[in-house]
């Protein structure tokens, strides 16, 4: 028995493993004409500052509908992108269409404070980021404090000194920083202080409604007070429910990201979204002028 049982687990893992491969050549190979095909979009998921009640900014969210594999999800096609380098073009893309956009937006009137945009490890890493990222801002002609990039905590612990030089260089151009999927990795207080973060964003893992428990509320409290003490503000990712809103407003964190508000849409529908609560907001205003 052993012996068919052993020759089966090899069949099994090699026929996995043959999958899992070309899984990988087809994303590659559908990810390298995807720009030059149109098949990458973003969507943009509102934010809303919880104080004021006011949208504070937006996500940009990478989008992939392939001729070939239909619509892939980022998880799974920005792993691919980084292993192959081709994240370097994407990512490019990202950072110049989403500052165009948002650019045209505040242009014609919308009330959009802010555009946090995802920035990979080997791109954060790339020697030439931070002058992208200038050229960029120059040519959308958006302004620097406008644009928030997002990175993750493995860039700060992957080279720290490298990250130290560049998230400083970045913070002279103006732009804000924040740290996505805060609380996943290993960064403590000692750690983070020395780096020139403006936000964390709590991880959705303890957000969400069925993680919702007491060991979850209670490292969502401390993510809060640590923020404070360090003076950087605090987004929370997947909030859901009302319930989850309001025990956030209780910790006092500034702004909420999440279903409840708003899925990420695409383009059409935020400019909508962004006009009709931008409209509440100027109305709000106009009543407390006069
Ligand atoms: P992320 O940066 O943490 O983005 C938040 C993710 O949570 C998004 O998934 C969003 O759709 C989802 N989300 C938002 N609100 C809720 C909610 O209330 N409930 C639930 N269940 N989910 C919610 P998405 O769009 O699939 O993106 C997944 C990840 O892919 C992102 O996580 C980010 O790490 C990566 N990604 C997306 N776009 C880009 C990009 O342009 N560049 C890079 N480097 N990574 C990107
Ligand atoms: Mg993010
Ligand atoms: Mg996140
Ligand atoms: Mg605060």
């Amino acid at each position: 028995a052993s012996k068919r049982e052993s020759r089966n687990t090899f069949n099994f893992y090699s026929a996995e493993m043959k999958v899992t491969a070309l899984r990988h050549m087809a994303l590659e190979k559908g990810l390298r004409n995807a720009i030059a095909r149109n098949e990458l979009s973003i969507h943009y998921q509102p934010q809303l500052d919880i104080r004021s009640d006011k949208v504070s900014g937006a996500e940009a969210l990478l989008r992939w509908q392939s001729s070939e594999l239909g619509s892939v999800s980022p998880v799974e096609f920005i792993a691919v992108a980084e292993e192959t380098g081709l994240i370097y073009s994407i990512g490019e893309w990202v950072l110049r269409t989403a500052c165009t956009q948002v650019k045209s937006w505040r242009d014609t009137g919308m009330y959009l404070p802010k555009i946090a945009v995802n920035v990979s490890v080997k791109q954060f890493s790339h020697v030439g980021f931070v002058a992208l990222v200038q050229q960029v801002l120059e040519e959308s002609g958006l302004e620097p404090e406008v644009l928030e990039l997002e990175i993750t905590e493995s860039v700060l612990m992957k080279d720290g000194d490298q990250a130290f030089t560049t998230l400083n260089a970045l913070k002279a151009l103006g732009v804000q920083l924040a740290i996505d999927d805060f609380g996943t990795g290993y960064s403590n207080l000692a750690y983070l202080k020395r780096f020139p973060i403006d936000k964390l964003k709590i991880d959705r893992a303890f957000i969400s409604a069925e993680q919702a428990n007491k060991e979850n509320q209670a490292i969502v409290t401390a993510i809060i007070a640590m923020a404070d003490s360090l003076d950087m503000s605090v987004t929370a990712e997947g909030v859901e429910t009302k319930g989850q809103l309001d025990f956030l407003k209780l910790q006092q964190c500034d702004d909420v990201q999440g279903f409840l508000l708003s899925r990420p849409l695409p383009v059409q529908n935020a400019g909508d979204f962004l006009l009709s609560h931008g409209k509440a907001a100027n109305d709000a205003k106009d009543s407390s002028d006069t």
